[in-house]
Order: structure tokens, then C-alpha cells, then sequence
């Protein structure tokens, strides 16, 4: 999460919303900078103490989650290799993020931080390869522990391992928000926290999928029934080219190296953002014929993929009707 999001992957429109913002003004919007991208709240008939609300739960949460924030609690995780008073927040992340990583083989992995701080795809930076090879030694799942003790959550990082939770924390943060606007008695709302996308008790929501290194062409439109999270993951930004390689920031946890993958990019739909957002990188990783088949044997996850000729692949629980993809799948 270090680096600035230039491109938001998914387009989010509601037709009801853009009705909506025409006739009345009770809906709101705010955009502003945190996770190191733009997030921007659309939020009908609520005031702007709940909007406020919102925005600062996501600025603490933001600040809790990023390996990067000096001070942080994840910085002070990594710096310290352990904490005796985890928030619940970074507990409930560093638990699920467990589960996820070995629903995905270990291709979604939040013990790279010691090698993705070695990259930096704004600068065109490629970390040499003895840099890399030590880091690596590090990229271990088994060396965190997560666990509760006298009332309390803990956490501690075995030989030096960094933790990095930039490919699940938006997401995580997505659903609180949704739950935080729920519980102030919002209907309906969109959260887009730079192209992770969580959609609130919209039954007319289509989110747009973009084409892979296109100027904002679209490659599929899903129609969402109710409220649902999708988030992309791709090879096309935070990406820079020398000697004719991509060079992007999915990385293989094998190789620390950037994922060679077959496809360009992975968008998964689910009710919950934190899984959608880990398991597009891990689902990414592992290519289209195991994103699929992930996809086909999960109930709670549906995927849409672009691969690298452009051509859309989608899960079982979508049906293809006028040029539109709408979910079948009665869980999400
Ligand atoms: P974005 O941050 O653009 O939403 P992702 O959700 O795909 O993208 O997460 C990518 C970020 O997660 C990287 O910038 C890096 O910090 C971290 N990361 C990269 N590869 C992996 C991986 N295989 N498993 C877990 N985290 C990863
Ligand atoms: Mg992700």
C-alpha cells in the first residue's frame, strides 16, 4: 500500500444512482486520499456526521493496516516482532488472512513484507538478486503466530518476518464500512476505496470491469442484485516495462518475483471485500484454469477473468444475457 493507485480498475455505476443524484439531494459523496489511493464514499439519505464517521473509521483503520505508516500498528508489529495487545481489527485481518492463504496454496501471502519493501514500481526499482534471495527466507507463514491470552490478542513474527497486508486490508476496510453505514441505518451506498468496490442495498448496481492497458474501455458489465463487494486485481498498473519485461506489483511468494501469470486480470465478486480482495491476488497468481476451478468449487466467490488476448473467461455463477453478465449464484 505504499504507493499512489493511479488508476481506479473498476468503474462502479448505478443507473438508479445516476436517477438519483439528477432529482433529490439527499445523496452524498466525499473523496479523499487514504491507503494511499482515492476513496470515494457515495452515501444516500445520511448525514454528515455518519458520512464523517465513515471517513474517519477508514483514515484509523488505513493507518492501523499499512506497513508503511511510522508508527502504525502494523509498522510497530513488524518493528517489534510482536505486539501483547493486537487491535481486534489487525487480529481479525491477520486470522482471516491465514485462512485465505491456505484456501490459495500460499499464493496469497502476508509474509512478503520483507520483499515487497524491496521493490518499488514507481521508481522502476528492481531489487537485486542477493537482496531478494535473503528477504525470501523470511516469506514463511508459519513464522506468525496469532493468538489470545489472558484477555487479550497477540501477535508475534518469527526471524525477522515482515508483514505486509496491501493486497487484503482495502477490502477488510470496505466491509467496515459497509457495516458502519449499516448500523447508522443507510440503505444504500457505494464504497469505492480505488477500485475495490463494495456496493450496499443496491438492487440495479453494474460494475464495470476495465479492459487490461486500455484508456478506460470496458471488457464485461455485471449486473449486482443486492449488496456485494468486487475487486480487480491486475497486471496493468503499479507496472513499469524494461527490456521488455512487465514488471508489476502481484508478486509470486516462491520467487518474489512478479506473478507470471496467464492473465491480465482477476475480478472476484463476493459478499465479503476482504475475500474478494486477497483471493484476486492469490487467484491472479495461480492463473485461469485454477482460478476457475477455485471459483467453481467456493460457493461464497464468483471470478470474471481477462486474459492476456483480451478474452473474458467467468465463473459458473454468472448468465450471460445481452451483453451483460448477471450473478446466478443465490450467495452473493
Ligand atoms: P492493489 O493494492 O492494487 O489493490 P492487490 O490487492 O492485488 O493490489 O495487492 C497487491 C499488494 O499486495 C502489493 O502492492 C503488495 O503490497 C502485496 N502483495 C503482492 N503480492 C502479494 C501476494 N502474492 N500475496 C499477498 N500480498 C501481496
Ligand atoms: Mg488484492
Amino acid at each position: 500500500m505504499k504507493k499512489i493507485k493511479a488508476l481506479i480498475l473498476i468503474f462502479a455505476l448505478t443507473f438508479s444512482s445516476l436517477g438519483f443524484l439528477c432529482s433529490c439531494n439527499t445523496v452524498k459523496t466525499k473523496t479523499f486520499f487514504a491507503l494511499d489511493t482515492a476513496v470515494q464514499l457515495t452515501v444516500y439519505n445520511c448525514t454528515d456526521e455518519i458520512l464523517n464517521k465513515a471517513v474517519n473509521n477508514i483514515t484509523k483503520l488505513a493507518d492501523a493496516l499499512d506497513c508503511y505508516k511510522e508508527n502504525g500498528e502494523l509498522y510497530n508489529l513488524n518493528k517489534t516482532g510482536k505486539s501483547e495487545n493486537l487491535s481486534e481489527d489487525l487480529y481479525t485481518v491477520l486470522k482471516k488472512s491465514s485462512e485465505y492463504s491456505k484456501n490459495l496454496n500460499g499464493a496469497f501471502n502476508i509474509t512478503l513484507g520483507a520483499v515487497t519493501r524491496l521493490w518499488n514500481f514507481e521508481n522502476k526499482i528492481i531489487p537485486k538478486e542477493n537482496e531478494l534471495k535473503s528477504a525470501l527466507k523470511t516469506v514463511k507463514t508459519e513464522n506468525l503466530s496469532v493468538f489470545y491470552k489472558n484477555g487479550k490478542y497477540k501477535a508475534k513474527l518469527k526471524n525477522n518476518t515482515k508483514l505486509d497486508l496491501g493486497a487484503v486490508a482495502k477490502g477488510y476496510i470496505a466491509d467496515k464500512t459497509a457495516e458502519l453505514l449499516k448500523n447508522n441505518g443507510v440503505k444504500k451506498a457505494l464504497i469505492n476505496l480505488g477500485g475495490n468496490v463494495y456496493s450496499l442495498g443496491d438492487k440495479n448496481a453494474v460494475i464495470g470491469i476495465k479492459k487490461p492497458f486500455s484508456n478506460g474501455e470496458l471488457s464485461a458489465r455485471v449486473k449486482v442484485k443486492t449488496s456485494c463487494s468486487a475487486v480487480t486485481a491486475g497486471n496493468y498498473e503499479r507496472c513499469f516495462k524494461e527490456n521488455g519485461v512487465l514488471y508489476h506489483h502481484i508478486l509470486n511468494p516462491k520467487t518474489g518475483k512478479p506473478a507470471n501469470s496467464d492473465v491480465n486480470s482477476v475480478t472476484v465478486f463476493c459478499k465479503e471485500s476482504a475475500k474478494a480482495d486477497a483471493y484476486s491476488t492469490g487467484l491472479f497468481n495461480l492463473g485461469k484454469d485454477k482460478a476457475l476451478e477455485i471459483a467453481n468449487s467456493e460457493k461464497e466467490i464468483e471470478v470474471v477473468i481477462i486474459d492476456k488476448n483480451d478474452k473474458v473467461f467467468y465463473s459458473d455463477g454468472f448468465e450471460l444475457k445481452n451483453g451483460e453478465l448477471y450473478i446466478i449464484n443465490e450467495n452473493i
